[in-house]
């Protein structure tokens, strides 16, 4: 059955953290019921450039998609249906902020469609929440985690690891309590701190301010994640992404799968179907121009074009080769011209094998546990074969 995922992009935050690189604003005085309005024609006209129907999963992201009411997005949810359908198991994400969150709002969300909630905690440690910039504290954190797992069979916990002067010792001790809860929701995304240009961080990193765990450490961090997450019951099914059997995210799952989505809000992006290619579309960056276009009945796509067959055989490798599970052939194949069958006899990328950072089943592949830490040369190495550089 072909999936559909349909993300939803918020730009608001109350703040913005000082690591933050998504296209996010600080919230103004905006009058949201133009903003569902415009939420609602975007979906109309993007619908077009599929031609699926059946939407697998909903994904409200940000931003902090938890400031919006419960109206709005059963409001939103509700005109999806009316353009697609909602499968009968459909996962509708929330990403919420544990500062705006109080048990009446989650349950009205509950009532409203939603059945999965992303919380981003980033840590348990008071002085790593200062220092991220965040406006929330662990204790709001551990209450928001307790009213949802009242309310939600599924949930995920982001958390952030790769602070300055973090120590191995103490991180170890942290990471048992970040399993505890994660181990509850059963979902965990781990990310390392990674410093993006234009970000105040960067200032800092350039000016010698921050000073940042070694890659050494942070290997060590990354091994010490996956041997605990599996004493846990939380195994990695994605480089970042670990949950108990069966809570894996159908909505993330959809992209590392390179499947079908539709992205709406200011900078979403959509992958969809073209013919026998994939069509990349991106939406205006600017909420404000983004707005404007809308309500003067365009739309918010600033561009669009159909990705050659080595874009997207680069992609499905990007997506893919996150995931634990293997990548089938049948899948790379379909969209790329050299086959994957003959990829993998090519020595440059034999050698992976022989490395063990990829290893092979049948025509099927995947990156082992030291592959997954090193994705990028992994990728450099593939690019070289795709392009015709080696
Ligand atoms: S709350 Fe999330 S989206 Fe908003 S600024 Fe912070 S990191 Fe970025």
């Amino acid at each position: 059955m072909k999936s559909l995922g349909i993300y939803i992009h918020w730009p608001w935050c109350k703040t913005i953290c000082p690591y933050c690189d998504f296209n996010v604003r600080k919230l103004e005085d905006i009058d949201t019921s133009t903003w569902r309005k415009a939420y609602e024609k975007e979906i109309e006209n993007i619908s077009f450039f599929t031609n699926l129907k059946e939407v697998k999963s909903i994904y409200f992201g940000g931003g902090t998609p938890s400031l919006i009411s419960a109206d709005f997005i059963e409001k939103i949810i509700n005109f999806i249906n009316n353009n697609f359908s909602l499968s009968s198991n459909v996962e509708i994400t929330i990403e919420a902020n544990p500062s705006s969150l109080k048990y009446e709002n989650l349950y009205n969300y509950k009532l409203a469609g939603i059945n999965r909630v992303s919380l981003g905690v980033q840590s348990f440690k008071d002085t790593e929440l200062k220092f991220l910039g965040r406006d929330h504290d662990s204790d709001q954190a551990k209450k928001a985690i307790k009213y949802i797992e009242k309310l939600f069979f599924k949930a995920n916990l982001d958390i952030i690891y790769g602070m300055p002067d973090q120590k191995i010792l103490t991180f170890k001790q942290d990471l048992r309590e970040i399993m505890d809860f994660a181990q509850t929701l059963g979902h965990l995304s781990i990310y390392q701190l990674t410093i993006e240009p234009k970000t105040p961080f960067f200032k800092q990193l350039k000016s010698g301010k921050l000073n940042l765990p070694s890659d050494e450490k942070l290997s060590e961090m990354y091994f010490i994640i996956q041997e605990m997450s599996e004493k846990y019951k939380l195994p990695q099914y994605e480089i970042s992404n670990h949950s108990t059997i069966g809570n894996e995210s159908i909505h993330n799952l959809g992209y590392w799968r390179y499947n079908q989505y539709l992205g709406i809000g200011p900078g979403a992006h959509s992958r969809v179907s073209k013919n026998l290619n994939r069509m990349s579309l991106v939406q205006i960056k600017s909420p404000r121009k983004w707005l404007e276009a809308i309500l003067k009945n365009t739309n918010g796509i600033e561009h669009r074009e159909i990705l050659s067959t080595n874009e997207t055989a680069m992609e499905v490798l990007i997506t893919g080769l996150r995931l634990k599970e293997f990548l089938p052939a049948k899948r790379f194949n379909k969209f790329s011209k050299l086959k994957l069958e003959e990829i993998i006899e090519i020595p440059l990328i034999k050698d992976l094998i022989k490395e063990g950072l990829i290893e092979r089943k049948e025509s099927k592949i995947r990156t082992s546990s030291e592959g997954k830490a090193v994705l990028d040369s992994i990728l450099y190495r593939f690019d070289q074969v795709i392009n015709s550089k080696h």
